[in-house]
């Protein structure tokens, strides 16, 4: 029977390895560099290549790609045990190759994309050479799809594009954005939507204006409100086939969502940590913090919240690497998005409720992990529609009872096991 809780020594090592090498190279850089997506400034590139090459020496550069795209293949599960440790650095994914949304575009680019679109995108993608986009959420339009109105028109051998798109991460720094787009408006979203590889600087493509979460100042923020006026581009810049946008990003969601949760372990256990450090250290009139019982409850419920949730993870990363199909694990993926952003909300909260005004100030990071703890329960969809989706899924195992009183009404299920009861009696009775 295969039921195991143990990682092997070998990856072990390599965890422990990537611990220390998080801890001593890489956190500092999240407290006085700017974004590591910025491959125009010269200081992050360099930076980057120096820290990536130590990676690839350990043999963790994009684990969890395979081999044939310059990774080793690992799998779901031992990514999520390399992702809780980089999910306490901003910039630890990039050093690792395995940074959102540059991850999930460079997973479609994989599975859907031409050679072109591989040479042109991908590789420099997986290098680390540049930055991309994904483009679906619309400024009137976010959780449902069916809403969106960005359409692309065929003209020739081109496609022109024309529409808005909202919170577009990484759009200031982006090569190459994948844009969603209505190409045959009567087939409704499902099948009538397409995805374009559209490259930065093409005429037509303007960035609003850039957008900070929080208090972050817009001039910083990294999330862009753009449009796209007669945005041309080749028949050949389609990526995947004609009406199979959705299909493509569910995909593409599907990886992103359960690599977010298991980078926020990482986030929660930080939070955690500083919880507990402030609770051993923090003097009241009858001995530290942690000696109050409900302190005590905080401790006990933050730390039980973080392994439950490990556990939701590592096992649907399990599922995915059995069934190497995303959708066979839609539900598992959404209960873990759910999951995701109450756990980061809750553990996030008590740590800064113990620091007091310390913890709501500017000089901890409680404030930005509250912003990235709500922003888990609304980017890649929100809480909501994760839960319709697992509930669906569920009751889709369900069937309706066929008598007035529930299956399980007791004196219904008494009358039957009487009767059977009879019968075992009369038989067992008459053998002994
Ligand atoms: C930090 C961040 C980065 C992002 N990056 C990108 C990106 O790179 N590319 C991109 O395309 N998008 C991106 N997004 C957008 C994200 O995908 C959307 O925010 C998300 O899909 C929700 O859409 P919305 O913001 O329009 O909210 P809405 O759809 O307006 O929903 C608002 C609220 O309404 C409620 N609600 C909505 N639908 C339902 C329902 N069916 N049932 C019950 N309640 C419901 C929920 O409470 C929900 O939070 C990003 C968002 C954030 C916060």
């Amino acid at each position: 029977m295969a039921w195991d809780f143990d990682t092997d020594s070998a990856y072990a090592e390599r965890l422990a390895w990537a611990d220390r090498f998080v801890r001593d190279e890489v956190e500092p850089l999240d407290l006085v560099l700017g974004s590591p997506f910025d491959k125009a400034n010269p200081e992050t590139v360099a930076v980057l290549e120096h820290l990536r090459a130590k990676v690839k020496d350990q043999g963790l550069w994009a684990c969890h790609l395979g081999p044939e795209l310059g990774g080793q293949g690992y799998g779901q599960v031992k990514l999520a045990l390399l992702n809780e440790i980089l999910g306490r650095s901003s910039w630890a994914p990039s050093v690792f190759g395995s940074q959102a949304p540059d991850s999930g575009n460079a997973e479609i680019l994989a599975r859907f994309g031409t050679e072109e679109q591989k040479t042109t995108y991908l590789y420099p993608l997986l290098d680390g050479r540049i930055a991309s986009c994904y483009s679906m959420t619309e400024p009137q339009a976010g959780s449902d799809p069916s809403l969106f109105t960005t359409s692309a028109r065929r003209d020739g051998d081109s496609w022109i594009i024309d529409g808005e798109k909202w919170f577009q991460t990484n759009a200031r720094f982006a090569a190459f954005f994948i844009v969603m787009a209505l190409t045959d408006p009567d087939a409704g979203a499902h099948h009538g939507m397409s995805l374009f590889v559209v490259p930065a600087g093409t005429p037509g493509l303007e960035i609003v204006r850039h957008v900070g979460v929080g208090t972050e100042a817009a001039e910083r923020g990294e999330h862009a409100y753009l449009r796209l006026t007669n945005v041309r581009v080749r028949a050949e810049d389609m990526l995947g086939e004609q009406g199979q946008a959705f299909a493509i990003a569910q995909t593409r969601l599907g990886g992103g969502r359960i690599h977010h949760a298991m980078r926020t372990i990482g986030m929660a256990r930080q939070a955690f940590d500083m919880m507990c450090e402030r609770a051993v250290s923090r003097q009241v009139r009858s001995g530290t913090l942690g000696e109050l019982q409900m302190t005590q409850e905080r401790i006990a419920d933050s730390w039980i919240e973080i392994e439950q949730f490990r556990l939701l993870v590592l096992r649907t990363a399990w599922l995915i690497d059995k069934h190497q199909d995303y959708k066979r694990v839609r539900g598992d993926i959404s209960a873990v998005k759910v999951a995701m952003a109450k756990v980061a909300h809750d553990v996030v909260l008590r740590a800064l409720h113990l620091h007091g005004s310390i913890g709501i100030s500017n000089e901890m990071p409680f404030s930005r992990m509250m912003v990235d703890a709500e922003t888990m329960a609304l980017a890649d969809g929100p809480t909501e529609v994760h839960k319709q989706v697992l509930a669906r899924q569920v009751l889709r195992q369900y069937t309706p009872s066929t008598t007035l009183f529930p299956s399980y009404h007791l004196p219904s299920r008494e009358a039957a096991a009487r009767r059977y009861v009879d019968g075992l009696l009369e038989h067992v009775v008459a053998q002994y």
